[in-house]
């Protein structure tokens, strides 16, 4: 592990930040926080204690401390509340404190109102004299720590240099054994807590850095040699699925049972292959967590499903489904065993699995939404590669079943989590067709809006990638006249998200000329896109949703032509007639595997490059007066592209309502179906 500190670099940050010593805190914070083999999304915590003057002109001592579930890597002043240390230091003394009354005198000690709550392992940073110290989850210590004899080994690799504290959920126990382990070897430079990670100090921020460098580079010194080949490998079934069929398949399985649907992201690499494919995943694989930090986010376990067989989907449906329920009997299970042990009286987490291992393929990470599902991924990885090493030298051997429940079901931890309220399509995936403008890019923000996942087909990649960045969802280049293009893109979002729920076909152009005299070309290659793309988008997205068996939602843009045909406007007309009767023939077909159908008739729209209702709109309208435009509706109100999105999210929210056409036009008697 490389030292990265530089003068340079630190001065800097104390240029832009005042105190001096705070902004040197904040750089090697970053510093810490920018290597993933340290510490992963919100783990790890660092401070430092500075002398200020108070109001009154008293000099105090200030200990500055991450905010909980702040990110180190891009740690800002703001992330660190203020507390004063005299009473935190007070109560090194005592023999006990229950876990309210740290928190309230937490609350007792802070300086500043407002901002995040100071970390859960404040009082550690408290009780340790040193000006700075670090706190991280560093791999190559863990693999050291989580073994059956991880003290001697530990003792053995560090030497005079570390302390070794036993393990203790964070908190005021932990805090107290790690000053002890401090006063009794007053010249170490760190200590290592068994089962959970290291923590490092300094009269400097370079010097608390550049230890925690050297420490952990010992670890990593002493796991280097070795066999390369750690875990035998399984025998594994010479063709498998590929990973876009299996995606859907696990995400319909978790969502099964009108459970709350999950995104998913995968990962996988050398690594990862040669744990999931070994001969002993079974027991290695559900062998624990590496450090509790990780608990509340991926759940101790993982699910183990077994290889997905080319060919044999239906039988690893089965498989699957089978393998969840048995791990939700056990995660009950494991919850009401330790919930009436502990007296603990805590309501049940769901039960379902955030870390999916398929053996021949990789690790899914598994969320409510894309950002949580990736950080499972994450931190599912650390944990594969620090039991590999593990594994290497000896035993991998996680925290007990009771130590794991007490983390997991602490208050504490489960605040990490937030508890916003959930948006009404989270968890959900939606592709949208023609989704870089008009209405498609106004879908697009609608259903993000609504906590959706998004994935934005259009004909130019980078358009599609714009809207996509304004959504945090996935841009792909789709020509949707092109069935292979079609059926690439929504493999392609299956393998991002792990599946699709909900499909808005929405590309089309318009095209005219009088239907006696009209080319035939013009007439087959309006029906290309109008109609035919329509019907490729739409089999591909049966072909995802039956794989996954949780139904699912088509939503078409059919035009007012559809309905009222408008002089010359045959080319454009017949398809869209054509479309809104393939609508009704999905909703007939399909309503038996819980796909609804159903069509939005917009006509006279008002907003942004507005497709090919505006234009042929536009175009018949010619000779009107914009007047006359505006208010040729019988509302006489302006339609816009948001309008039209609001009734595409109505649609997918109406969980009863299939064959349907909602009609967005302001008004007109002449469109009106019937
Ligand atoms: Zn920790």
């Amino acid at each position: 592990m490389k030292n990265l500190y530089s003068e340079k670099e630190a001065r800097v940050f104390a240029r832009r930040y005042r105190p001096a010593d705070l902004a040197r805190r904040l750089y090697t914070s970053r510093l810490l926080g920018g290597d993933p083999r340290l510490v992963l999304h919100g783990g790890g915590n660092t401070s430092v204690k500075i002398l200020i003057e108070d109001g009154a002109g008293e000099k105090i001592q200030v200990l500055r401390i991450k905010g909980s579930g702040r990110d180190l890597a891009a740690i800002e002043p703001a992330d660190m509340p203020a507390l004063g240390l005299a009473p935190l230091a007070g109560l090194r003394a005592r023999k006990r404190l229950s876990d309210s009354q740290m928190i309230d005198a937490l609350a007792a000690a802070r300086l500043t109102a407002g901002g995040p709550a100071p970390s859960v392992e404040t009082l550690l940073h408290a009780f340790l004299p040193a000006k700075f110290i670090d706190h991280t989850h560093a791999n190559a210590v863990l693999a050291l720590t989580d073994q059956p004899d991880g003290r001697a080994l530990c003792a053995r690799v560090f030497g005079s240099r570390a302390a070794i504290v036993p393990y203790f959920r964070p908190g005021f126990d932990l805090a107290r054994s790690a000053a002890r382990q401090f006063e009794a070897n007053p010249g170490i430079e760190g200590l290592i807590l068994l089962r959970h990670g290291i923590v490092t100090f300094g009269e400097t921020a370079q010097q608390a850095y550049g230890r925690m460098i050297d420490l952990v580079s010992l670890a990593e010194k002493y796991l280097a040699p070795g066999p390369k080949r750690v875990f035998a490998a399984a025998r594994l079934p010479a063709r498998l699925l590929p990973q876009a069929r299996v995606a859907p398949i696990l995400r319909g399985c978790l969502a099964a049972g009108e459970r709350a649907p999950m995104v998913l992201d995968f990962r996988t690499d050398r690594m990862i292959r040669a744990f999931v494919d070994g001969r002993d995943l079974a027991r290695y694989g559900r062998a624990g967590l590496a450090t509790p930090d990780h608990l509340i986010r991926i759940k101790a376990k993982p699910l183990i499903v077994p290889p997905p067989e080319q060919g044999r989907e239906d039988k690893f449906r089965a498989a699957v489904g089978r393998a969840l329920k048995r791990y939700v009997a056990q995660y009950d299970a494991y919850f009401t065993r330790q919930d009436k042990r502990q007296g603990a009286g805590k309501i049940p987490l769901d039960p379902l699995p955030r870390v999916i291992l398929v053996p021949g393929m990789g690790l899914f990470g598994a969320g409510r939404g894309a950002r949580e599902a990736g950080v499972a991924a994450d931190l599912a990885r650390a944990n594969l590669e620090i039991i590999t090493h593990a594994e290497r030298i000896g035993k991998f051997r996680s925290i007990s079943e009771k130590q794991a429940f007490a983390v997991e079901y602490w208050s504490l931890e489960q605040a990490k989590l937030g508890d916003r309220p959930e948006l009404p399509l989270a968890g959900r995936v939606v592709v949208i067709t023609g989704g870089a403008s008009g209405i498609g890019r106004a879908s697009a923000l609608a259903f993000a809006a609504e906590g959706a996942e998004i994935a934005v087909l259009d004909l130019e990649a980078a358009a599609a990638d714009r809207v996509a960045a304004d959504v945090g969802g996935l841009g792909l280049a789709c020509d949707v006249t092109r069935p292979g293009d079609v059926a690439a893109a929504f493999d392609r979002v299956c393998a991002h998200f792990g599946g699709i729920d909900i499909v808005l076909s929405n590309a089309g152009r318009a095209w005219q000329g009088e239907i006696g005299t009209l080319s035939d070309g013009v007439l087959r290659e309006s029906f290309e896109l109008n109609f035919f793309a329509h019907q490729s988008v739409a089999q591909n997205a049966v072909r995802i949703m039956r794989a996954a068996g949780n139904g699912g939602v088509l939503l078409f843009n059919a035009s007012k032509q559809a309905v009222n045909p408008g002089a010359d406007f045959g080319p454009y007309g017949l398809p869209k007639a054509a479309t809104l009767f393939l609508m009704r023939q999905y909703a007939l077909d399909h309503g038996k595997d819980g796909i609804r159908s159903n069509a939005v008739n917009a006509d006279r729209i008002r907003s942004g490059l507005l497709t090919e209702a505006m234009i042929a709109e536009r175009s018949r309208a010619r000779d009107l007066s914009e007047a006359r435009y505006m208010s040729g509706n019988l509302l006489g109100r302006e339609v816009t592209a948001e309008d039209v999105a609001q009734a595409f999210v109505a649609l997918a929210k109406a969980e009863k309502t299939t064959g349907a056409v909602l009609t967005v036009d302001g008004g007109n008697i002449a469109a009106a179906l019937r």
